[in-house]
């Protein structure tokens, strides 16, 4: 039901927004990733999809404005791209604060404003942003983390409230943990940061946090993506959407 739809996935080389490109693809939209990676591995992804990729680096606003001119008319835009950094607040490396903010929140600032006008002519577009539970709750040492991702659900329900009218949603899809390498590459640092191990932080760390005792998996947010597409979710707009086994429940 997208034939015809353009999507644009931010970090879609990987795990979540990986997926959700292969969910909107496989309903026909035509798909540009963006993302970093093996060459080899991008070329095969976009083969796979049909897609074509750009490799700008969304923490610098004069890349993503490239990327916007390269992409043409966008109707599905997707804010996915992020990275997490693990240390006590006094030890927080500043330029990592700098780094996640402009990728976690900045770049789906600079995306939007640069989409909305094709989607406001055209009368339709979804805006679906990856937040997270840290979106809604905080968990201590990631606190360039939670505050991008707070500030990401902010940011979605003012454009939801801004474009409403235009027929363009926007929302927030919040996991809890899913397993990818995001997850996987901060269990080293939340090891050192609490003095646990490997074994501690998976079990009574991450999956502590989720009632299902199970990590999320990409696939499932991807179905999400697409049902957010549909004519039927027209009245989803300024929702931030858990996926997390029940987490933010609590
Ligand atoms: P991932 O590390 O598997 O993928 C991240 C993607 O972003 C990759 O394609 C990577 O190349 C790209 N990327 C990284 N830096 C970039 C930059 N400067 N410019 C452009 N692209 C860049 O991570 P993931 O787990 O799939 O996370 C995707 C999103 O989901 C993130 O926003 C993350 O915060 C969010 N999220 C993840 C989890 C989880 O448990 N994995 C939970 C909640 C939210």
């Amino acid at each position: 039901f997208l034939e015809g739809k353009r999507a644009l996935v931010t970090g879609s080389t990987s795990g979540i927004g990986l997926a959700i490109a292969r969910a909107l693809s496989a309903e026909g939209a035509e798909v540009i990733l963006n993302g970093f990676g093996d060459e080899g591995e991008v070329a095969r992804l976009c083969e796979e999809l049909g897609a074509s990729h750009s490799g700008a680096d969304l923490t610098d606003a004069a890349q993503i404005e490239t990327m916007m001119a390269d992409a043409g008319e966008v109707d599905i835009l997707v804010n996915n791209a992020g990275m997490q950094h693990v240390s006590p607040v006094e030890d927080f490396p500043v330029d990592k604060w700098d780094t996640i903010i402009a990728l976690n929140l900045t770049a789906a600032f600079h995306t939007t404003r640069l989409v909305v006008p094709g989607m406001k002519a055209k009368g339709w577009g979804r805006i679906i942003n990856t937040a997270s539970a840290h979106s809604k709750v905080a968990s201590p040492f990631k606190s360039a983390y939670n505050s991008a991702k707070h500030g990401l659900d902010g940011f979605t329900k003012t454009i939801a409230l801004e474009l409403a009218e235009h027929g363009v949603t926007a929302n927030c899809i919040s996991p809890g943990y899913v397993w990818t390498p995001l997850v996987e590459n901060q269990i080293p640092d939340t090891m050192k940061a609490r003095g646990l191990t490997r074994e501690q932080v998976i079990n009574d760390i991450l999956l502590a946090k989720q009632p299902t005792k199970k990590f999320v998996q990409p696939e499932e947010l991807g179905a999400l993506a697409v049902f957010l597409c549909r004519k039927e979710a027209q009245n989803v707009n300024g929702a931030n959407w858990s996926v997390d086994g029940g987490w933010t429940a609590d």
